[in-house]
């Protein structure tokens, strides 16, 4: 393991030091790949010329990934370790994370090394140039041909859907300056999907090209379902533009049939009763309306859904206890602190 000592910490106690960096990642079962994460994350923490922080969230690991983490904190000041009761999913994680942070720049990574650490700096860059929220770009991705099909598609939606244009919402290799991330923690979403919560909130927004690799060890934590879930929440989440392309088309198709029933009426009137091609073309649109109308239902309880969900007002995760130094000198970092 690389020498963290390097990392400058940051030994007084403001709340948000102007200075100070916090890089948040989430992990979950990801004991293969910590070692190597820190090995390459810790140099450049060091090397940044700043303090900084590092916040491991453990997401309910079920693997030796909190003992392997409890180690870094052990071994160096500037790391502490969220452990959260159980899995609450990534950004739940995340927003653990975010609660937990001091810094006034905020980097997030994912724990696999999917995202080069060695990206950091440029990303801080950016930030110092003023933008408010950076995201990282994966060019050349490296996964598998149906989630990078499924990105492109997430990725073209949810510039729709939140209004800022982006090639990459879905890389977690981004910064944000501390007022976003504020914003993000005050709204304590139940289903949020945090790249597309806080631009919603940002003035400037870059993107910059950044490496991706595959996997080191371990599995992906998301599946087809998994991944659609996300799809739909963040689709309910940020508009009501479903309900009304929904409802629009709902009318349109609707004067449309009143006029095919007039034509088909009419024709009746004139020729009298015809063959059974006309009955098919009924059934096919019979079908057709039936689909929408399931379409229509299902979106609507998505809604209803999340109300209920926001209604039951639980809370997005559990903190059982945070390790680290800092956080023993800290007062604010209670224990068993509900999201
Ligand atoms: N992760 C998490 N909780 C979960 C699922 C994933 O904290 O319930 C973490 C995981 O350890 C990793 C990051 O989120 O650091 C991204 O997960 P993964 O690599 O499985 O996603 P993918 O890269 O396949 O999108
Ligand atoms: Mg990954």
């Amino acid at each position: 393991m690389n020498s963290a000592s390097k990392i400058t910490p940051l030994r007084d106690h403001l709340v948000h030091p102007a200075e100070l960096v916090s890089i948040v990642v989430p992990v979950y079962n990801e004991s293969a790949n910590l070692r190597a994460l820190w090995a390459r994350l810790a140099p450049v923490a060091a090397g940044l010329g700043r303090p900084c922080e590092v916040l491991f969230v453990d997401d309910g690991s079920s693997d030796d990934s909190l003992t392997i983490l409890r180690e870094f904190a052990a071994a160096d000041e500037s790391v502490r370790v969220v452990e959260l009761a159980r899995n609450f999913g990534q950004h739940s994680a995340l927003l653990a994370g975010f609660r937990h942070c001091r810094g006034e720049i905020i980097v997030t990574l994912d724990a696999d090394l999917q995202n080069p650490p060695e990206e950091i700096p440029k990303l801080i860059a950016a930030i110092d140039e003023g933008n408010d929220v950076v995201g990282g770009w994966r060019e050349e991705r490296q996964d598998r041909t149906y989630r990078r099909l499924a990105s492109q598609m997430h990725n073209r939606l949810t510039s729709a859907i939140v209004g800022v244009q982006m090639h990459d919402y879905g890389c977690m290799l981004r910064a944000y300056r501390r007022h976003i991330i504020d914003t993000v923690v005050e709204c304590d979403e139940k289903a949020a999907f945090v790249p597309a919560l806080a631009n919603t909130f940002a003035k400037r927004v870059a993107e910059i090209p950044v490496g991706h690799a595959e996997r080191a060890g371990g599995e992906s934590k998301y599946n087809f379902f998994s991944l659609a879930h996300l799809s739909l929440n963040l689709i309910t989440g940020f508009s009501l533009l479903p309900m009304r392309v929904l409802s629009l088309t709902g009318m349109g198709i609707f004067i449309l049939d009143a006029f095919f029933a007039a034509v088909l009426f009419g024709h009746r009137l004139i020729y009298g009763p015809q063959q059974e091609g006309a009955l098919w073309t009924l059934f096919a649109v019979l079908f057709f309306l039936v689909g929408l109308m399931f379409l229509a239902l299902g979106l609507v309880g998505e809604y209803v859904g999340r109300i209920y969900i926001e209604v039951r007002r639980r809370p997005n995760y559990i903190v059982r206890a945070i390790h680290g130094e800092r956080a023993a000198l800290d007062g604010t970092d209670s224990p068993r602190r509900p999201g």
